[in-house]
């Protein structure tokens, strides 16, 4: 920890950490550096099915894929390449095989509708998407309605056949033919971007977060200050056990779970599927000793029926994220426990990569997000983008070298997203004590989160005015005791047109992923908007909430 005050004479916060070197190094050479130092380490197993890779054998098959991805699928330097997948082992295989051929990874929810797939095929210019045999329906019908014509990869998880018009990944990756020398034509650079996963951001639609390889390296290194770090070193007689349940496809689990922890010889548990009975014996039988979470799940591991100090008799800490929750709720988990474990809430964004802020074992205070990591400088803002000093809320603005380079192709919500000064702007309300420690106290913003999940109202607005009978709608979250929160949804009608709260919930339950349903829908005369057209969705929590 620097000796100094976080706070400077201007009102900016200070990261209280040593400053880190970030390596100029890609992600994939990055993530490969310690290799040797473990070969013969689990890196990835399935905990329903044991089935796993090595370190080794995944550099191997993933150096063999990103061979393939260039000569067969003709993927170029800074082409797009989606992966729909849910977290199986060969999920870092695939990531890693991508960025070592020069692509760009963009990953998507593997239970979106073939509408939500599409959308992203088409403002990524995905080349080819990697999914598994079960979702190819999905693709097939989200690539007929796109009107592209790209390769679908698919990853078998046991011996089934592969469905017609499709590739199997591990022809790509046991290919013993391939010339592996045309990945010397790779030309990536530290800068280039690397990860392109979809965010609404502030507003609107989801948005292309262009992430570049010192995006993630930087964030990367910025949690391996050792009074934050989350793993102990690797060695001969000891390799941490890290439980990968949150999605790969999300920042979070991305870059915290897949890539920071690869570059440590750190062994990733997969849970393909959320069934609470699998999570809670997994984290018992496969002694994990880190666990990264979100919310439900604290709830999940305190009160299912399963849940007790045995299942828990290996874990040393627990970090949780994308989103907050009571502490009083912490707690309950923590008598759960009943022993002396880290616990600690990181915050962060899609756009951060998604790090800012993260615990240290000596806070107790379960509300607080911790100081902002190394690296990091902060802003807590008024209305007119105004510092504000220690314990005063206003909008949380970042500096550092995790934030994004910027939205795809899209110069306007740039401008939005930045301050003239270079600051990142959240979108969160916040406020920072003396000693810079960080508290998240509500969203500016007008995304919503469902079990740590983004559901931008944006979204579900634009299915909601697709349906014939519907004049407007307006959507706003409201708060849910096991999701954190759940979009309640305003409607107006066309004149002499009807429609019932059920049709109108179930024409969007048709065409969105099942944690974005609506529930709960109110016809109302008219939307309130502002005269530039914007949606009052104060008024409307204020009236109906
Ligand atoms: P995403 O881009 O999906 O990671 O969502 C980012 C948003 O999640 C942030 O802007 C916050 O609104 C919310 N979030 C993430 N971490 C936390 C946290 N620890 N506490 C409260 N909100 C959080």
């Amino acid at each position: 920890i620097r000796n100094q005050s976080v706070w400077t004479q201007e009102g900016v916060i200070k990261s209280p950490y040593k400053t880190v070197e970030i390596p100029k190094y890609t992600l994939y050479h990055y993530v490969w550096h310690n290799l040797d130092k473990w070969p013969q380490r689990t890196m990835a197993v399935c905990a329903e099915t044991g089935r796993g890779y090595t370190y080794e054998l995944a550099f191997k098959l993933s150096h063999t894929f990103a061979a393939n991805l260039r000569k067969k699928l003709k993927i170029r330097d800074g082409d797009t390449v989606m992966i729909m997948l849910p977290n199986v082992p060969d999920f870092p295989l695939v990531a890693m095989g991508i960025l070592e051929a020069g692509g760009v990874i963009s990953t998507v929810n593997p239970v979106y509708k073939p509408q939500e797939v599409q959308r992203q095929l088409l403002m990524s210019e995905a080349k080819a998407i990697v999914t598994l045999p079960e979702l190819t329906n999905v693709v097939k019908e989200a690539i007929k309605i796109a009107k592209v014509n790209i390769p679908i990869i698919v990853v078998k998880t046991n011996g089934e056949p592969i469905p017609e018009g499709t590739i199997a990944f591990n022809e790509l990756s046991e290919d013993v033919h391939v010339d592996l020398t045309c990945l010397k034509e790779v030309r990536r650079d530290y800068k280039d971007i690397c990860f392109l996963p979809y965010s609404s951001g502030t507003t609107g639609l989801p948005k292309g977060v262009e992430l570049t390889h010192r995006n993630i390296v930087g964030n990367c290194e910025q949690f391996n200050n050792p009074i934050i770090r989350c793993h102990e070193d690797t060695t001969e007689t000891h390799q941490d056990v890290v439980l990968a349940v949150l999605p790969f496809f999300h920042i979070y689990a991305a870059t915290a779970l897949m890539f920071h922890k690869m570059s440590q010889g750190i062994k990733l548990v997969t849970l393909a599927r959320f069934q609470p009975e699998v999570f809670l014996h997994t984290i018992e039988n496969y002694k994990v000793n880190w666990l990264f979470v979100a919310p439900p799940l604290v709830l999940l591991m305190t009160n299912h029926p399963l849940a007790s100090p045995k299942i828990y008799r290996h874990v040393n800490s627990v970090i949780n994220g994308a989103a907050g929750m009571a502490a009083t709720d912490v707690e309950r988990f923590l008598d759960k426990v009943q022993r002396n474990i880290r616990y600690n809430q990181g915050y962060g964004l899609t756009e951060t990569s998604p790090c800012v802020a993260l615990g240290h074992k000596d806070i107790k205070d379960y509300d607080v997000i911790g100081n902002a990591v190394p690296n990091t400088e902060l802003r807590i803002v008024d209305m007119e983008l105004k510092n504000l000093g220690p314990n005063q809320m206003g909008e949380l603005l970042v500096k550092g070298p995790q934030v994004m380079k910027g939205y795809r192709n899209d110069p306007e919500a740039n401008a939005d997203a930045f301050t003239e000064d270079g600051f990142f702007r959240t979108g969160d309300l916040a406020t920072a004590d003396e000693n810079g420690i960080l508290k998240v106290c509500d969203r500016l913003k007008e995304l919503i989160k469902v079990k740590g999940f983004q559901v931008p109202p944006a979204e579900l607005e634009a299915v909601l005015r697709d349906h014939p009978a519907v004049s407007d709608a307006a959507v706003i979250g409201v708060p849910h005791n096991t999701k954190g929160e759940s979009p309640k949804a305003f409607v107006s009608l066309k004149p002499g047109k009807s429609a019932s709260a059920k049709d109108l919930c179930d024409f969007v339950a048709d065409k969105v992923a099942s944690y974005k349903r609506i529930d709960d829908l109110l016809i109302i005369d008219s939307i309130p908007r502002s005269s530039a057209g914007k949606v009052l969705r104060k008024d409307l929590k204020d009236k109906y909430c």
